[in-house]
């Protein structure tokens, strides 16, 4: 009933704001259902979503290109996520990247790439999704078997082809990362904003192979260079004895704010200065050396990709992933009209 009074709603709003839109439903239903009927008991009217184009912004060409929905998909689910992942990993990786470009998309009520004006989405890793061309993957895979890679990535994408992630019917922020490290992160933690199905979920599908533990050794010296363009406190010619200290960390473990030399920064700052994998870190003193040791790779929230591939081994569906990583979520097909 709740998808029933979602579908009258949306189509309240379709019909007063104008095309084009979104309609978005269940997906665990087949055939033609109720709700998934106009008013007026007509099937939906629906394009495929191969049949949708958005404009990507192209850092490499600097160019703006035009493309559909789903071959964007092949090159952000290609550079995003090993090949050799499981097949239900890659469709929740395809389904996150979907998602992700139906939020940005203007012609879906989107902002668009904020860095490049025009564009839906840029192919900077660090701004919007990662991007490969066809020529760039098959690159890429140059020592395994190419054609089986783009084969298996194309699958992913045309089988969760239209899903999207949602909640309470609207398409959700599916950030996601490399390895959590064993819990994933509440998004409040991290970034400024509380998101109800942001929230931090035991994890250990990601003990093999997703960077459980990393170890390296830094100078005291080097710490407190490393540390001194984020920290102004830091003193130029700083004694040898400049060390981290009040570390508050989220119940996941990961750094919230440290301070040095008795200035707060916050745990992704930290990270970022010392080129941490994640703020999920510890680190003992020896002599005049840090010796650190940091669990995971990425910021923890939301998707985990090597847990995803864990759960999949484990015969876990992308619905089941998504819905594990995402709490609350409906996994949807989005009608582009
Ligand atoms: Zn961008
Ligand atoms: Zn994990």
């Amino acid at each position: 009933m709740k998808r029933l009074a979602l579908l009258t709603v949306v189509f309240v709003a379709l019909v007063t704001i104008g095309l084009p839109s979104l309609l978005v439903h269940g997906t665990q239903d087949t055939g033609i259902a109720e709700e998934d009927l106009r008013p007026d008991g007509k099937e939906p009217q629906s394009i495929s979503a191969g049949e949708v184009n958005l404009s990507v912004y192209h850092i490499d060409t600097k160019e703006l290109v035009d493309m559909s929905l789903e071959e964007y998909l092949v090159g952000v689910v290609g550079a995003e996520m090993p090949a050799s992942f499981a097949m239900e990993a890659l469709k929740a990786q395809a389904v996150c990247a979907r998602t992700y470009a139906v939020n940005s998309m203007r012609a879906y009520g989107g902002g668009g790439c904020t860095k490049h004006p025009g564009a839906d989405v840029c192919t900077d890793s660090t701004h919007c999704q990662a991007w490969l061309s066809a020529e760039q993957l098959a690159e890429k895979w140059a020592a395994v078997d190419a054609a089986a890679c783009l084969d298996k990535i194309r699958t992913a994408v045309s089988e969760t082809a239209g899903i999207i992630i949602t909640y309470n019917g609207e398409p959700v922020d599916a950030v996601f990362h490399s390895s959590c490290g064993g819990h994933t992160e509440n998004s409040e933690d991290v970034w400024p904003e509380a998101l109800p199905y942001l929230r931090g979920v035991p994890c250990t599908f990601c003990a093999n192979g997703g960077r459980p533990q990393t170890a390296f050794e830094i100078s005291i010296a080097d710490f407190a260079a490393a540390i001194r363009p984020y920290c102004s406190a830091v003193p130029v010619a700083s004694s040898g004895q400049l060390l981290p200290s009040a570390v508050e960390r989220s119940a996941a473990g990961r750094i919230k704010s440290i301070t040095v030399a008795g200035e707060k920064i916050s745990g992704s700052v930290f990270r970022k200065a010392l080129n941490l994998p994640s703020t999920n870190v510890a680190w003992q003193v020896s002599g005049e050396k840090l010796i650190i040791t940091a669990k995971g790779y990425g910021h923890g929230v939301g998707l985990c990709q090597y847990g995803a591939n864990g759960m999949a081994e484990k015969g876990e569906t992308y619905q089941d992933i998504l819905r594990y990583y995402y709490s609350g979520t409906e996994i949807a097909k989005a009608d582009f009209r």
